[in-house]
C-alpha cells in the first residue's frame, strides 16, 4: 500500500495490555465514541487456546479497587470478573519489628469490598473477548506499530507483520496509516517515544518484586496484608481457595541487588524465609508455584499530550505496585479520555485537537499527581532505615489505627476513590 491510499482512522490505540484494551473497551461501548474509526494495534497474538497472549495478562494478579470494579461495570464487564475476583474485606498493614498496625475495613466505609484481586489472565481473558467480540472496532494483532510521525492529518504511523486478507501471507512492504489521534498505550519500554523524542523521568528505586502464589494452613478470610519489612514491603493479596488449599498472591520486594539469592533458593528454604519475615498471619506456609521478577522503578513521562497524541498507562507512568495504583490510575486515566474523545465527536471536532487534550490532561493531573506521590511515599517511608522515617513509621502505625479521618483517607485511596493529597507525618 502507498501513502497515496493510506488508510485514515479517528483514532489509532498502540497496544492492547491491560490498559490499551480497556480504553477500546470503554470507546466500544460509548454511544458518541462508537461513530468512531477506531483500531486497536497489538504486537502480540490476542488469543491461543483460550489463553491471552499479551505480555502484561501473565501470572500476576491485580488488585482492582471498588472504583476500577465500578467503571468495569460500565463496560458490562464486571458480571463476567466478579466470579474469579477475590474481594478484600480487610487491609492489615503491619511494620515487621515493631509495634502497631492498622486495619483498614470494607464495613468501616459501607462498602462489601475496598477492592477485588483479580488474575491477569483472567482480565485478559475478559477484555480479550470482550475486544472480538466489539462492534465498530478493527483490531490488528500480531502487528508492530513500527514508526510515528506527525503528518498533516495527524500522524502517521507505519505498520509491520500485517497479513495480506487475499493470501495471509506478510505484507513484506511497509503499510501506512494516517490518524486523528493515536494513543500510545505500549507499556514502558516504548520505542515510539523515543523516535518521537518524548523522554521519561525515571527513579530507580534499586529493588525487583518477586512474585508467585503460595498457599498456606488458615484462610485469609478476605484480608489483604501489606508488611514492611527491613529488605522492602511485602504483600499477600486473597486468592480464591484451590484444591482445598488457602492461597494468595505474594509480591516481595527486595534489594535489585539480593534478588539473584533469593531467585536461586529452593521452594523450601524460600517459604522458611518467608514465614520468618510474614511471622503466622495465615498460619504455616505450605507452597510457592511458579517465580517471576520485575525491576521496580518509577517512570513518568516528560509530555503526556501533543497534537493527534495521548500517551497512556505505563508509557504515561509506571509506579512501584507497593500500592496497587497502577492500574487502576491508568483506567481513570482512560475513562476521562474516552469522555474527551466523546465530547469532540458531538462538538465536531478532531479528537486530536490540542486544546481538547490540554482539557484532558487538566483534567486528570491532579489525580495523576497525588497518586504517584502517595506511591512514591509509601515507598520511600516503608524502605528506608532513616531513623526519622523508622521514628514516623513507627508513630504512624500506632496513630493511625486511632485515628479515624487518616483510615478513611487510607481506605478511600486503597479504594481508588480518593484523590486527596498525601497527608504530612
Ligand atoms: C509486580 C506488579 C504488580 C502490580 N500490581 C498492581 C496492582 O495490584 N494494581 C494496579 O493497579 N496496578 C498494578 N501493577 C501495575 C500494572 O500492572 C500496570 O499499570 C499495567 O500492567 C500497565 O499496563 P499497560 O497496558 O500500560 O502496559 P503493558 O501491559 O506493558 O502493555 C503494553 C502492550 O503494548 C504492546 N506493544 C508494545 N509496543 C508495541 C508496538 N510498537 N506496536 C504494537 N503493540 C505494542 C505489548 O505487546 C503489550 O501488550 C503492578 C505492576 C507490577 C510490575
Amino acid at each position: 500500500m502507498s501513502v497515496t491510499d493510506t488508510k485514515h482512522y479517528d483514532v489509532v490505540i498502540v497496544g492492547a495490555g491491560m490498559v490499551g484494551a480497556s480504553l477500546a473497551c470503554v470507546l466500544t461501548k460509548s454511544s458518541s465514541a462508537s461513530k468512531l474509526k477506531l483500531l486497536l494495534v497489538e504486537a502480540s497474538p490476542v488469543f491461543s487456546n483460550k489463553s491471552p497472549q499479551q505480555p502484561g495478562f501473565d501470572t500476576r494478579s491485580t488488585v482492582l479497587s471498588a472504583g476500577t470494579m465500578a467503571y468495569f461495570a460500565q463496560m458490562d464487564l464486571a458480571k463476567s470478573l466478579l466470579p474469579s475476583a477475590e474481594p478484600i474485606t480487610h487491609i492489615h498493614v503491619s511494620d515487621q519489628g515493631r509495634f502497631g498496625s492498622v486495619q483498614l475495613n470494607a464495613s468501616d466505609e459501607g462498602v462489601d469490598a475496598l477492592g477485588y484481586v483479580v488474575a491477569n489472565a483472567s482480565l485478559g481473558q475478559i477484555l480479550n473477548q470482550s475486544l472480538l467480540e466489539a462492534s465498530g472496532l478493527e483490531l490488528c494483532a500480531p502487528v508492530t506499530v513500527a514508526s510515528i510521525k506527525p503528518c498533516a492529518a495527524g500522524m502517521q504511523l507505519e505498520l509491520s507483520g500485517m497479513k495480506n486478507s487475499d493470501t495471509s501471507d506478510d505484507v513484506s512492504a511497509k503499510t501506512m496509516i494516517t490518524t486523528s489521534l493515536v494513543i500510545l498505550a505500549e507499556g514502558g519500554r516504548s520505542t515510539l517515544c523515543e523516535q518521537l523524542g518524548i523522554y521519561h523521568q525515571r527513579t530507580a528505586y534499586e529493588q525487583s518484586a518477586l512474585i508467585a502464589n503460595v498457599a498456606f494452613s488458615a484462610p485469609h478470610g478476605g484480608r489483604a496484608y501489606e508488611r514492611f519489612t527491613p529488605k522492602g514491603p511485602l504483600a499477600l493479596l486473597p486468592l480464591a481457595d484451590h484444591d482445598s488449599q488457602h492461597r494468595a498472591a505474594l509480591i516481595w520486594t527486595h534489594a535489585s541487588d539480593g534478588i539473584e539469592e533469593i531467585i536461586a533458593m529452593n521452594d523450601k528454604d524460600l517459604l522458611a524465609q518467608l514465614q520468618k519475615e510474614f511471622g503466622q498471619r495465615v498460619g504455616t506456609f505450605t507452597r510457592i508455584g511458579k517465580r517471576s521478577v520485575y525491576p521496580l522503578s518509577l517512570q513518568v513521562a516528560q509530555e503526556q499530550i501533543r497534537p493527534g497524541l495521548v500517551l497512556l498507562g505505563n508509557v504515561a507512568h509506571s509506579l512501584h505496585p507497593v500500592a496497587g495504583q497502577g492500574f487502576n490510575l491508568a483506567l481513570r486515566d482512560a475513562m476521562a479520555l474516552s469522555h474527551n474523545i466523546a465530547e469532540s465527536m458531538q462538538m465536531g471536532v478532531s479528537p486530536g485537537s490540542f486544546p481538547q487534550l490540554q482539557k484532558y490532561l487538566r483534567a486528570v493531573q491532579r489525580d495523576q499527581l497525588d497518586t504517584i506521590s502517595f506511591s512514591d511515599y509509601m515507598t520511600r517511608l516503608f524502605s528506608s532505615d532513616n531513623i526519622f522515617l523508622a521514628w514516623a513509621r513507627k508513630s504512624g502505625m500506632a496513630s493511625i489505627d486511632l485515628l479515624p479521618p487518616l483510615k478513611h483517607y487510607l481506605s478511600r485511596q486503597a479504594m481508588g476513590l480518593g484523590h486527596a493529597r498525601v497527608p504530612q507525618l
